[in-house]
């Protein structure tokens, strides 16, 4: 069942890596099937070397696993209450991409500093409040949804496709698992260029706010005008 996801899905675990956005395990991307209500995700664990196609997971949005003999990945419970809060998504990926996790081990929000963020972002990449130790001692990946859920409070993750896990690492997200793959790329390389921006001028607080938007809206938007015509 849905092999064209488990495809799409093994293809962007497997870019990650790729993209040197992964070491060793750490990352897992996703996909939701609003048709079957199903989830792919990546198995826990499993070396990229040897992963295949057929080891992506099928579970229903309660975790149950619907196809698949391998353990979905440890975070599932993640994205499983993502994708039930906020619908509109169809991928998501998790890494430890190094510029990002810095920033969320330093537990600071990413500020627009340039066009590369407003391309992307319509605000500042959010981090995540402390976890209480209620919530890491029960159900943990549940209750990291809920601090991402918060994280979000007044905006959209489609609106601003990535959020900082405050002493974890960032989750991104996407219409498809492709674009959430995108926006992780992207995000690494926002991180790096706003760690060294404010590392030669600690004085720089955020763009522009106008150019800001210009370049948002040039790509997203009711009146998007880059790229070919669709
Ligand atoms: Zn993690």
């Amino acid at each position: 069942m849905l092999d064209a996801l488990k495809q799409r899905v093994f293809d962007a675990n497997m870019a990650l890596k790729q993209e040197g956005l992964v070491v060793l395990t750490w990352g897992n991307a996703s996909a939701y099937d609003p048709e079957t209500g199903l989830v792919v995700i990546k198995p826990s664990g499993v070396a990229y070397a040897t992963m295949k196609v057929e080891d992506m997971v099928v579970v229903d949005l309660h975790g149950r696993v619907v196809e698949g003999v391998l353990n979905p990945s440890s975070d599932t419970p993640t994205h499983l209450r993502l994708y039930q809060r906020f619908p509109e998504l169809r991928g998501i990926v998790h890494t430890h991409s190094r510029w990002a996790t810095v920033f969320a081990q330093a537990a600071q929000s990413i500020a627009p500093l340039g066009t590369t963020h407003a391309d992307y972002f319509e605000g500042p990449i959010p981090v995540t409040q402390a976890m209480s130790q209620a919530q890491i001692d029960d159900r943990y990946e549940h209750h990291t949804a809920i601090v991402i859920e918060e994280a979000f409070e007044g905006t959209h993750p489609l609106n601003i496709p990535a959020v900082l896990v405050k002493e974890h690492g960032p989750f991104t997200f996407g219409k498809s698992v492709e674009e959430a793959l995108m926006h992780a790329i992207v995000l690494e390389e926002v991180a790096f260029m706003a760690y060294h921006a404010k590392t030669l001028n600690p004085l720089l607080t955020s763009m522009d706010s106008q150019l800001h938007k210009k370049h948002y809206n040039r790509k997203h938007g009711a009146h998007a005008y880059y790229g070919q015509k669709k």
